[in-house]
C-alpha cells in the first residue's frame, strides 16, 4: 500500500493530475471515503489534466457523468445505490470498456459487482481540516506495472 499526505485541496487536485498521467484506456479507479473526504477534489484535477475544460462536478444526485478529454471519463457516485443489484442500471460493464477510464465514487460498496482489476484510492481525514491521508492500492495486475511510478508520484508531492 502507497499512502501520501496532501495539505490542501489544491494538492488533492495534482494527485489527481499526476494519475491520469498514468492512466490506460479501460482502467478503473475506486475512490473511497466519508463525505467531503476530496474523491470528487481528486476526480477534478484527474480529469483537468486530461484536457476536460467543462466543470467537474458532484454525480451524487445525477449517479454517473461523462467527460470528454484526452480519453473519455465516466465518473460515478454510488452513495445512494441502497442494493448492489441496482449497478446493474448503471451498465458498469458496457462502461468499463477500452475506450474510457472509469472513476467510482464509493466503490468500494459495490466491489462484488465490479470487475477485479482496479486501484484504490482511500481518502481519510487528517489532524487539520485541510489534511487528507490517501491511501492507495491495486487489485489485479493491471496496474502493478505502474505502482513505482505511483510512488514517484508521492514524492514529486511532498
Ligand atoms: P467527496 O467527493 O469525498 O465528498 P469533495 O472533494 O467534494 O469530497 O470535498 C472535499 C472538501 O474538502 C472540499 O470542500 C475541499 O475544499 C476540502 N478540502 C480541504 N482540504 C482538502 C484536501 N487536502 N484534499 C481534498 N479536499 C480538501
Ligand atoms: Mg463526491
Amino acid at each position: 500500500m502507497i499512502q501520501i499526505s496532501t495539505k490542501s485541496v489544491e494538492e488533492t487536485q495534482r494527485l489527481g493530475a499526476e494519475l491520469a498521467r498514468i492512466v490506460c484506456a479501460g482502467d478503473l479507479i475506486l475512490l473511497c471515503g466519508d463525505l467531503g473526504a476530496g474523491k470528487t477534489s481528486f476526480t477534478q484535477g484527474f480529469g483537468e489534466a486530461l484536457g476536460v475544460v467543462s466543470p467537474i462536478t458532484s454525480p451524487t444526485f445525477t449517479l454517473a457523468n461523462c467527460y470528454e478529454g484526452d480519453l473519455t471519463i465516466n465518473h460515478l457516485d454510488v452513495y445512494r445505490l441502497t442494493h448492489i443489484e441496482e449497478t446493474r442500471d448503471l451498465g458498469l460493464h458496457e462502461l468499463v470498456d477500452d475506450q474510457s477510464v472509469t472513476l467510482i465514487e464509493w466503490g468500494d460498496v459495490i466491489i462484488g459487482a465490479l470487475p477485479s482489476g482496479y486501484i484504490e484510492i482511500r481518502f481519510n481525514l487528517g489532524e487539520t481540516s485541510d489534511e487528507r491521508e490517501i491511501h492507495i492500492q491495486i487489485s489485479g495486475s493491471e496496474w502493478e506495472d505502474r505502482l513505482e511510478v505511483i510512488k514517484g508520484i508521492k514524492e514529486r508531492l511532498c
